[in-house]
């Protein structure tokens, strides 16, 4: 027996782990947080799983002793998750890029002392993770991240001045949560992979790519040296990491269906608008700034992306208040916990202040 807990279980990715924890004899849910609404359902359909609404999860992971913790909470909020699971050795499957993006280096430290194992759910993630399983990362040219560009793909910077929240919640191929989507709509989503791929593979930002793939069958490729490249396809459904973060290694089934070849699959690829989409190039840039320029950038996303969804900020000052706070944060590393939060909360009223309201 498994035992999961799941955080963040009634959202999107919650509700299709508790589908593949649900249809597996031998995974069980120990735990289930959420954010707001409540989760006691989940619970009570699940004897001797305890819950929890809201707070920091980390002492219901002390008294449930679960071998797996699943994160699928939006946002910087899952930092204390993310470090306790890894601290702990207790295997982290981790949907809650935010995280690793404000706290990489923290949690890379807390996954050497804990350890454990760290087994991305992000898809494009997890197909490099598969790609690269068992290879030396010294034969690596490079990580390539797919992207599917999104609803505003081909739009100019001019046409996007006018989008609307309607119009950004209509993901072309994936159905995710508001501020995921949101992010994908701008591309912060491809610039957090970004930044989410350094920490988890320790690639420099150099030989990480993005290619724009709007049909998202190819979730990730990885180069290597001598001129092959490993791709991952499948159809575009999260339930396929989610499941094989759960049941690592054994691959279990799913329900979703073998990829048709024969029904005729076109792929195509293309390079992303870095001037319509300045969010990509700003998270290169935090990346490779180091210390907390990445956590400012997810700050001041989360909190712009919160206005762009309340509508108080129009689409293309998403990314205007990122570059605005970046220009305004000083960076230094953090120590420990509570500097990141610290340095989080300074970008975030940076960049409230800094918002230029619709
Ligand atoms: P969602 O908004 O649908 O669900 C978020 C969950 O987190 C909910 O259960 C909510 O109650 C909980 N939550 C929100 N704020 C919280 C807080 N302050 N403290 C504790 N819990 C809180 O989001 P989602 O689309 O399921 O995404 C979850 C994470 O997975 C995000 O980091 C996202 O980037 C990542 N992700 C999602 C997808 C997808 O297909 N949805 C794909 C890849 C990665
Ligand atoms: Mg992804």
């Amino acid at each position: 027996m498994t035992r999961v807990a799941l955080l963040g279980a009634t959202g999107s990715i919650g509700r299709q782990a508790l589908e593949i924890i649900d249809s597996h004899p031998d995974l069980e849910l120990c735990a289930v947080t959420s954010g707001t609404r409540s989760c006691d359902e989940i619970a009570a359909a699940h004897p001797g799983a305890l819950a929890q609404v809201g707070g920091d999860p980390t002492t219901l992971l002390e008294a449930t002793g679960a071998d797996i913790v699943l994160n699928a909470i939006v946002g910087f909020a899952g930092i204390r998750a993310t470090l306790w699971a890894l601290e702990h050795g207790v295997t982290l499957a981790l949907a809650n890029k935010e995280s690793l993006v404000a706290g990489g280096a923290l949690a890379r430290a807390a996954l050497d002392r804990g350890g454990g194992r760290l087994i991305p759910v992000d898809s494009e993630h997890s197909a490099i993770y598969q790609c690269l399983e068992g290879r030396e990362l010294d034969a690596v040219e490079s990580l390539v991240l797919t992207a599917s560009g999104g609803p505003f793909r081909g739009r100019t910077r001019e046409e996007l001045l006018t989008v609307t929240v309607e119009e950004a919640l209509a993901h072309p191929t994936w159905a995710m949560g508001r501020k995921i989507t949101v992010d994908s709509a701008t591309l912060a989503n491809k610039g957090l992979e970004l930044i989410e791929a350094h920490w988890l593979f320790g690639v420099a930002y150099d030989h990480i790519e993005v290619v724009v793939h709007p049909m998202s069958i190819v979730h990730g490729i990885v180069r290597f040296r001598d001129g092959a490249a490993l791709a991952h396809v499948g159809y575009p459904d999260m339930r396929v990491p989610i499941s094989f973060a759960l049941t690592y290694p054994t691959r279990a089934g799913t329900p979703v269906p073998a990829l048709d070849l024969a029904g005729g699959l076109t792929l195509s690829f293309e390079a992303p608008d870095l001037e319509a989409f300045p969010l990509l190039r700003l998270a290169r840039e935090a990346g490779e700034s180091g210390g907390t320029y990445p956590c400012a950038y997810n700050a001041a996303n989360e909190v712009a992306v919160a206005a762009f969804l309340e509508g108080r900020l129009a689409f293309l000052e998403i990314a205007a208040t990122v570059e605005n706070t970046l220009e305004h944060v000083g960076g230094t590393p953090a120590a420990s916990l509570d500097e990141l939060v610290a340095a989080d909360e300074e970008a975030r009223r940076i960049a409230e202040r800094r918002m230029v309201a619709a």
